[in-house]
């Protein structure tokens, strides 16, 4: 009689290498199958915040805190591909449910960022949901985000422009975005879909991080 062993692709915490049973834990053994420790675990603060914003649903998943914060900078800032997966870990069953047959897009980050990372962070934490993903927004000036004051984010509408959204035609469309300050980038990218997609089934939005201040640092 033959025994299958099953082995662990991955037995360290994706977040902080570490062993992932040295807190051995239900979540860290439930997570969608993507190795994030106890401890890790334990510092995202769960939003699951359903909303509205221009009349379309909107769901947050967490809040921003400095554990997200350092989680961004790790993933965006030292390049660390592997941790895609970890921004929807606790939902992405339920989202990958929900969302299958939905066409991703995401708002524009900047084409030099993007050179020098060697990757679209949204884009890549999108690919976890299905293929359907569509770099559709383009940046007319480079910008960042965390730049430029609040008071001036009113205006990033004049700086983000639409192109090849014909594939969007009659599709269920999904918004995701990382981090949600002023609301003023999906904003935009919404009032850009609405604008040219002549027709479309549906306009959802999914935001991974939602800070708890309008004017905060990120
Ligand atoms: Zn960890």
């Amino acid at each position: 009689m033959r025994f299958k062993i099953k082995i662990k692709k991955q037995c360290h915490c994706l977040i902080c290498f570490n062993d992932l049973f040295h807190d051995f834990s239900f979540q860290s053994i439930n997570l969608n199958d993507i190795p994030i420790c106890n401890t890790c675990f334990n510092q995202f603060e769960i939003a699951n915040i359903q909303d509205t914003i221009n009349n379309y649903s909107i769901w947050y998943l967490y809040y921003y805190n400095d554990f997200i914060k350092k989680l961004v900078y790790q993933y965006k800032g030292c390049y660390d591909i592997e941790l895609a997966p970890v921004f929807l870990a606790y939902f992405l069953e339920k989202i990958k449910k929900e969302y299958k047959d939905y066409y991703i897009v995401y708002p524009p980050s900047s084409d030099k960022d993007n050179k020098e990372r060697g990757f679209i962070h949204v884009k890549e934490i999108a690919k976890h949901i299905n293929n359907n993903v569509y770099d559709i927004f383009i940046k007319k000036e480079h910008y960042k985000q965390s730049d430029v004051s609040y008071k001036d984010r009113v205006h990033i509408k004049d700086y983000i422009d639409i192109h090849d959204y014909q594939i969007l035609e009659n599709k269920k469309i999904l918004l995701l975005d990382d981090i949600y300050t002023s609301g003023n980038t999906i904003k935009a990218c919404i009032n850009l879909i609405v604008k040219n997609v002549g027709h479309f089934k549906d306009l959802k939005i999914i935001c991974i991080a939602k800070t708890r201040k309008k004017n905060v640092e990120i």
